[in-house]
């Protein structure tokens, strides 16, 4: 994709899953990558990893603290020479009815998903109007922020709310020339959902919901982003990108 090689870019939660994925393609279109996620150890094991492949560097964060991400958006900025792109991809999940939910729960699905969010694109925003050069930042959302699923009702609440806060970015920060889009994953396999699920109900849910006849790979979500964050995607802003193998078409 045009205009990805070279470019700083800063990864939330990319130890795993749809984070990891992501920071493997930026390395392949020759971007420099920074990624973080909670745990220290994983974030040294896939830095290493990933150096393989290309320029990469990370340091532990949880997105739900401030000093955390004060912390990591600095280190980012002095280790890729500013951050050119966001992927703001940090989340967690429970699959608990509504009636049931605790509020720890609520809380901590809140602090992450939404405040997390919140705080590291300001953070980065804030350098990218410093610096003038414009930036590309990408929110993950979910079809659970388009449609609300039974028994995920804190996360649906907090993708919702991820998609109002990437419209109201975008207009404010287009000024700047930042572009600012989410990405709407439907079912996608990663460590997230593999322990909530049997392969009986992953194969009934392919039979009856998903028209291409298949789950989702973290790399078709490591793809939209990518285009996302690209010069392919310079005049969206916005946008809400859907990944989901049809399920929401009809
Ligand atoms: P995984 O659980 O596989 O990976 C999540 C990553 O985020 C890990 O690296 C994890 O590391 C990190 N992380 C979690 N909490 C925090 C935190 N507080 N601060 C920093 N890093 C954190 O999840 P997925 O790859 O499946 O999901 C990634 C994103 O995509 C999430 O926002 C999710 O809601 C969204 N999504 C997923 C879909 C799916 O079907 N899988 C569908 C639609 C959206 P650690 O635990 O060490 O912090």
């Amino acid at each position: 994709m045009r205009g990805l090689e070279g470019k700083g870019v800063l990864i939330t939660g990319a130890t795993r899953g749809i984070g990891l994925a992501t920071a493997v393609r930026f390395l392949q279109e020759g971007a420099r990558v920074f990624i973080c996620a909670r745990n220290a150890d994983d974030v040294a094991r896939t830095v290493a990893e990933l150096s393989g492949q290309g320029v990469a560097h990370g340091q532990a964060c949880d997105v739900s603290q401030p000093r955390d991400v004060a912390a990591l958006v600095a280190a980012a900025e002095a280790a890729l020479g500013g951050v050119d792109i966001l992927i703001n991809n940090a989340g967690i999940a429970w699959q608990e009815p509504f009636l049931d939910i605790p509020l720890e729960h609520w809380d901590a699905t809140m602090a992450i998903n939404l405040r997390g969010m919140f705080m590291v694109a300001q953070a980065v925003a804030r350098q990218m109007v410093a610096r003038g050069q414009g930036g590309a930042i990408v929110n993950m959302s979910s079809t659970n922020g388009l449609e609300g699923e039974p028994q995920y009702a804190h996360y649906n609440a907090t993708k919702g709310g991820a998609l109002l806060l990437t419209r109201t970015m975008a207009v404010e920060l287009a000024p700047h020339g930042i572009r600012v889009n989410a990405v709407c994953p439907g079912y996608i396999l990663t460590p997230l959902n593999e322990g909530l699920h049997d392969q009986a109900f992953i194969e009934h849910y392919i039979r009856d919901l998903i028209p291409l006849g298949r789950t989702g790979r973290p790399e078709d979500v490591a793809a939209a982003y990518a285009f996302l964050a690209s010069d392919d995607a310079a005049f969206i802003t916005g946008a809400a990108l859907t990944i989901d193998g049809g399920q929401l078409a009809g």
